[in-house]
């Protein structure tokens, strides 16, 4: 039976392997069709796709985007979308810069605490476009203000801590709303990671459906068989698709493989017919 994995990173977001390096790993994999699904960014699409063709692995144009519900986030996955779309480009742009924005807020509030860092320490030592608050907790530790990152987000920068600065997100339903309007499927990413009650994932994934939510991820590399059959069984009672990925990172989780997790993981290949189907059925 063929495999497929409709969740990667690269480095276009948080990934540490390149589109051409994840693609190669894929093939490795035996992985007939995937998707890259960067947070709130396309451009790796047209370099997966011509690597693709190389290698005769099919591309699905994806996305992950980052929305907020209640105190956390909750990621949205978007397959078989018009990706050149300029609304939705634009609407993640925003999304990014949010981010830019938010980093120099919290090096501000530690300012005021006393703490003496610049923003240009943190994007010197990340090294990188995405920086995010494990840059800043790193930092901290140089400078001796705390001992760990751990710390440093118990003492400063965890959702509550008093250099805490929220980012501005949008609703689960409008990351729904988006995709649906570049025709393609919305997907709730990972409900283990969801914070809620068993009853209160149902309710939900309910409302959801209720916004255009098309399918539910029950395929994930750290679900427990167990997960995975509670999910399959929401997704059947409540019409939705079921889809399956990795969330491939690299380095940063390296006991996930491209195509196999953490070694059990394995998205059959028929899932994708149903899934292509909803997306030309718009
Ligand atoms: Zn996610
Ligand atoms: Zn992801």
């Amino acid at each position: 039976m063929n495999r497929i994995d409709l969740h990667l990173h690269t480095t276009h977001s948080d990934g540490s392997f390149t589109t051409s390096e994840v693609m190669a790993f894929a093939k490795e994999a035996g992985v007939t069709a995937l998707a890259i699904t960067d947070h709130d960014i396309v451009d790796g699409i047209p370099e997966a796709m011509a690597a693709g063709a190389l290698l005769n692995i099919e591309v699905i144009p994806g996305v992950e985007i980052s929305s907020r519900y209640g105190e956390s986030e909750l990621h949205i996955l978007g397959y078989f979308l018009d990706w050149t779309d300029a609304t939705l480009n634009q609407r993640m742009m925003t999304l990014r810069d949010s981010r830019h924005t938010r980093n120099p807020q919290i090096v501000g509030k530690l300012n005021e605490l006393g703490i003496d860092l610049t923003y240009e320490e943190v994007r010197s030592l990340a090294g990188t476009e995405s920086v995010g608050r494990p840059h800043i907790a790193r930092v901290l530790m140089n400078k001796g203000v705390v001992i760990s990152a751990k710390e440093a987000f118990d003492r400063y920068l965890a959702d509550g801590r008093p250099a805490y600065v929220p980012r501005e997100l949008p609703k689960p339903e409008e990351a729904v709303a988006w995709i649906r309007a570049a025709g393609g499927v919305p997907v709730l990413a990972h409900p283990t990671w969801v914070k809620q009650s068993r009853e209160g994932l149902d309710r939900l994934v309910e409302q959801l459906k209720a916004f255009g939510l098309g399918g539910i991820e029950v395929h994930y590399s750290t679900h427990s068989p167990r997960q995975t059959e509670d999910y399959l069984s929401l997704a059947k009672r409540l019409d939705l698709l079921v889809t399956g990925g990795s969330d491939f990172h690299g380095v940063t989780k390296p006991d996930i493989a491209v195509g196999r997790g953490r070694g059990d993981l394995k998205v059959p290949e028929r899932l994708l017919d149903p899934l292509r189907k909803a997306a030309s059925a718009g």
